[in-house]
Order: structure tokens, then sequence, then C-alpha cells
């Protein structure tokens, strides 16, 4: 054995997290994909086989009250909240990443008042986020300026409405420093939107502590919650009377079942609520939430850095120099949990690696992406993943 092998089994024996590994469906593939889709839980078939039986089979109609149903979507927000570093009723659950994108986007407009004609938005932005920030940029009447988060606290002015930031960058797995571009917003007048699609579950938000406007973040990456999981919005509670959503349901009227022909909303989060929401894949991530029963997220934070850490530096000792160059900042301040590694054939090779056991993702032109839940992966996986890329790259 190794003796990187060997540190790794020290590592993983000593790691505090290594039982909760034992709450998932796991094989023996080191699956390094939980950025784009989290493994499954292993208590979520059973509670679904019962929403669907049960609930839906036997108390059919019954179960919007007494299964809990209407009120899933703040429940499950109010679950996610302490994840984000968020206090009960700012969180509600629904919709996908990118309608969440839209409603925080011209909500945030709206927020922002007159005078004001610019949103800034993240120019490495994961694709979605831009689409839709140029379509509320046209419908609301603002310019829409690509900057990069680095430039934000200089770009950002009083003609600013709203920024939208990336707290990790989807492709290289850099981290953005939130509080303080965050507060750069704030002191511009501005409103801040930030997207947790790649932190939330795996590192310390900090919404409240950091005074965070608006957030929106899915729930299938590090919360495990399944292919095509609700996403949630999040609206601190000062701008809550205030935010006026553009997709105003009927979930969200204040008397839902009043039928009234005119709009009016109701008070708190739930006011990010549009349509019937979607129970079979909300309540498979209620379940899912179940995993972080007893665990801290300052805990998955520094595994998941010592994760991040250890298989950079099985990079640096299976792999021939020159053949792959990191993408993700060395300075833990500014890596989220995932490690991007620029190769050529990078497509190829991700390949090849699914082929032998290691499986995580490729990103258009060249970048190889490996992502670290560490809820279930462990310090061996990170070994005989670089080994298996350094007999990939260098076959002897
Ligand atoms: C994964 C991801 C999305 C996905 O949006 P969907 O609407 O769920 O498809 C959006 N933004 C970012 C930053 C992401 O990483």
């Amino acid at each position: 054995m190794s003796e990187l092998a060997l540190r790794a089994e020290k590592l993983d024996a000593a790691d505090e997290l290594a039982p909760v590994r034992s709450r998932f469906v796991l094989d023996d593939v080191v699956y390094l994909d939980g950025n784009s889709l989290g493994a499954l839980p292993a208590n979520v078939p059973g509670r679904v086989a019962d929403v669907v039986r049960r609930e839906w089979g036997e108390l059919r109609i019954r179960s919007w009250e007494e299964s809990g149903w209407w009120t899933a979507p703040e429940r499950i927000g109010d679950t996610i909240a302490p994840l984000v570093g968020a206090a009960p009723g700012q969180i509600v659950v629904g919709d996908s990443t990118s309608v969440n994108v839209f409603k925080a986007l011209v909500g945030a407009v709206r927020l922002a008042g007159e005078g004001r004609d610019e949103i800034l938005v993240d120019a490495t932005t994961f694709p979605t986020d831009g689409y839709i920030a140029e379509s509320a940029a046209r419908m609301t009447g603002c310019a829409l300026r690509p900057v990069t988060p680095a430039e934000v606290p200089d770009a950002v002015s009083d003609r600013t409405a709203a920024v939208l930031l990336n707290h990790a960058d989807y492709r290289t797995g850099r981290l953005h420093d939130l509080p303080s571009l965050t507060a750069a917003v704030r002191a511009a007048g501005a409103v801040s939107v930030w997207d947790l699609c790649h932190t939330a579950g795996a590192l310390p938000v900090g919404l409240d502590e950091h005074g965070v406007d608006l957030a929106v973040g899915c729930t299938y990456k590090y919360l495990n919650g399944g292919p095509g999981s609700p996403a949630y919005l999040y609206v601190r509670r000062g701008l809550q009377d205030r935010f006026d959503s553009p997709l105003p349901g009927w979930n969200s009227h204040v008397e839902p079942f009043g039928m009234r022909p005119s709009y009016e909303p109701a008070a708190g989060a739930l006011r990010g609520r549009v349509g019937t929401p979607d129970i079979l894949s909300m309540l498979a991530l209620e379940a899912a939430l179940e995993v972080w029963e007893g665990v801290t997220v300052a805990a998955v934070r520094a595994k998941s850095l010592a994760l991040t850490d250890f298989f950079l530096e099985c990079v640096g000792a299976y792999v021939p120099e020159g053949l792959v160059e990191s993408l993700t900042p060395q300075a833990h301040a500014e890596r989220g949990s995932q490690v991007a590694l620029r190769c050529p054939n990078a497509g190829g090779v991700m390949k090849e690696l699914i082929r032998r056991g290691v499986v995580g993702d490729f990103r258009h032109p060249d970048v190889l992406r490996f992502g670290f839940t560490p809820l279930y992966v462990g310090f061996a996986d990170a070994e005989r993943a670089a080994r298996v890329l350094g007999e990939v790259l260098e076959p002897a």
C-alpha cells in the first residue's frame, strides 16, 4: 500500500462524519458528482413509497391538509434555513432555480426603486442565470452589465438596482467573498441576489449574518434532494413586506381559497410561492434533508477542505507534472467543494474515469470536475480517484 493510501485510511478512521456515509445508497464507485446530482439518501425510497401509496393513494385530497402538503414549501424552507444561516420564515421551496432567479431578480429591481436602471451580473455565471438576467433586464428597462465578482465593488453605483452573483463558480470551483461583496452592494444602495447552488450544503453561507437581501439555490446538488427536486427562494425578513413577485400565483395569495379576482400577497416568505407545489419531489427532498441530523455545516466545511487538499496532493503525486492544471484556487477562502482540472481531451478522459469506477463530470471545453460531498465521500475515495486519473493519463 502506498504512503498516500495509508494516510487516507488513517484520515477516514479519524473522520467524525464517516458514519454519515451509511445514510446513503452507495456502491463501490467513487462518486464525485454530488455537485451535479447528490447521491440517494437511504430513507428516501420508503418515504416516497408512503407518500404515493398512502398519502396520495388512500388519503387523496385530504392529504393537502392532513399530510401537511399545503404548508410543505414553508416547512421545508425552514428545514433548509439553518444550513444556509437563515432564521425561520425567510425561505420557501418550490419551482426550479431558474424560475427563482427570475422571481428574485425582478423582485430585486422592484425593491431598488426609481432611478436605478442597471443590473450587474456575474460575467462567469452559470448560463441560466445569465439568460434570465438578460430577460429580466429587458422587462424592467434596465441595462445589463456583466462584471466579474471581483469587479463588483468598483462597478456598483447609485445607478445599480440589483447585483446577481454565484457564490461559487460552477466551472472552476472558486468561492466568491459573499460577506464583502454583499456589503459593497448594500453600501451602494443596491439589492444583492446570490445563487447558492454550489455552496448550500457544502459550506457555511451565513445569509442573515452577512445581510444578504435575496438568495436562490437548488436542492439536488449538495442537498441530495433528487433529480429535479425543487429549488428555494430566500427573502430577507426586512424586505418581505415590499417584495413584489413577478409571478404572483394563487399559492402566495393572502387568501388562496378566497378565489378573489384581484391579487393581494400573503405576508412573509410564502410570498415567493407561485402555483401548486410539486409534492412528490418536495417530500422526497424533505426526507433527504434528514441526513443532516446531528451534522453541522462547519464540520462539513472542515472535511470538504481536507478532502480537496488531500485530492490535490494525491493528483500532484500520481499525475505526472504538466498533464493537468488545477483551476481551483489553493487558498481555502477561495475554494468551494469541488476541484476542477484542465487537461487536453477532458471529455475522453472523463469517459475513461467513469469506465474505471470514478465518476466526476466534464465541462466544455477542457475541464474535469470532481465534486466532494463530505457527507458520503471519504479520503480513500479521493486517493483512488487521483490514482486512477494518473493511470488514465499515463498508461503504464
Ligand atoms: C445547477 C445550477 C443551476 C440550475 O438551475 P435549474 O433551474 O435547477 O436547472 C442554476 N444556477 C447555478 C449557479 C447552478 O449551479
